[in-house]
């Protein structure tokens, strides 16, 4: 094994933005604008748990910092910077040059540059783990508990191809090239909503990145905001690659699928033509799906106007 030094000298060390200290101290410093406070985050992904053993390399490099850069987007933080944890099995130099491609791709895109990190050998499985630092204006936070009863409920981009491409590939679903070619890239190439969050920062209330399913981690907003919600099942932007599916298996991944990375979040009505606005601007569709409501759960409406029965339920790692 290439020493931990090589490797991380190699693969994990870029020059570091100005005003920052990177990789190679024993800490890293960066600089904290006037009126800012810091937002940070960090997420863990383990083999065979979070990811496929074979996934594609530069795809895991992307995803281990997108999740995390999500969790900023969802806040409406700016991204600053991030730390690496990696507990590897074997140092396969290819698969490592291609993970840190994907990663770094990402951090530069998002004008988040890896700062620091930890490498160790693992005795079996890799395990990844990232943690970010972005800066906002306290005020301006999308934080969750600040949904209000009236407001609308969004969500961007379109949801459901991610819960899809992973069942397919967990022969959960039935083998199906055609469909898994159009689902893939949602699951394993997700787009952290960075201008999104930013933009709705100081706009929107509440805000939630979809990473466990849509029902799930609205249903953090309700508890923390102390609300209900009415959703209208026909309103959700529904990715193209669940056409023709049996509605069973639509619905689980419209209302329980995870690994979206899209946005969820509340707004005042008289903001309504704002946020649209503000989705223009920043190129990224957004839907009106429901509304808060006092007190009272969780229900998606049909056409009717009836709720639906038998809600699908989130992810949850000790269920
Ligand atoms: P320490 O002994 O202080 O923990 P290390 O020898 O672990 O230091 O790391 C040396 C330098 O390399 C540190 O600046 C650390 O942040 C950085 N580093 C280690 N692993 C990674 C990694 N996977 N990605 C980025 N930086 C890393
Ligand atoms: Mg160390």
């Amino acid at each position: 094994m290439a020493s931990e030094f090589d490797l991380i000298a190699k693969h994990f060390t870029r020059p570091a933005a100005p005003g920052q200290l990177g990789v190679g101290d024993d800490c890293a410093l960066f600089v904290v604008p006037s009126g800012h406070h810091v937002a940070t985050s960090t997420d863990l992904l383990v083999e065979g748990r979070h990811f496929f053993p074979d996934v594609d390399p530069q795809a895991l490099g992307h995803k281990t910092l997108a999740v995390n850069l999500s969790d900023l987007a969802a806040m409406g933080a700016q991204p600053l910077g991030c730390l690496l944890g990696l507990a590897l099995p074997r140092a396969d130099d290819a698969w490592l040059a291609a993970f840190a491609r994907g990663f770094h791709e990402l951090a530069d895109a998002a004008g988040c540059p890896l700062i620091g990190g930890d490498t160790t050998r693992s005795p079996s499985l890799l395990v990844l783990s990232v943690t970010v630092f972005g800066v906002l204006k306290p005020s301006e936070a999308l934080r969750r508990d600040a949904a209000c009863v009236g407001d609308e409920i969004w969500v961007s981009g379109e949801i459901g191809a991610a819960d899809v491409a992973y069942r397919l590939l967990d022969g959960q679903l039935p083998a199906d090239a055609q469909r898994l070619s159009a689902v893939r890239r949602a699951l394993e190439w997700p787009t952290p909503r960075l201008a999104l969050g930013r933009a709705l920062a100081g706009l929107a209330h509440a805000a939630i990145d979809i990473s466990d399913g849509l029902l799930q981690d609205l249903g953090h907003i309700l508890d923390r905001s102390k609300v209900g919600a009415a959703l209208r099942y026909s309103a959700l932007p529904a990715s193209s690659g669940l056409e023709g599916l049996d509605e069973a298996v639509r619905r689980r991944a419209l209302l329980g699928g995870g690994d979206v990375y899209e946005l969820c979040f509340t707004a005042a009505p008289a903001d309504h033509a704002r946020i649209l606005q503000v989705a223009a601007t920043t190129g990224v569709r957004v839907s009106c799906v429901g509304s808060i409501t006092e007190r009272g759960g969780l229900i998606v409406l049909d056409d009717r106007g009836r709720p639906l029965p038998d809600l699908p339920q989130g992810f949850d790692h000790f269920a």
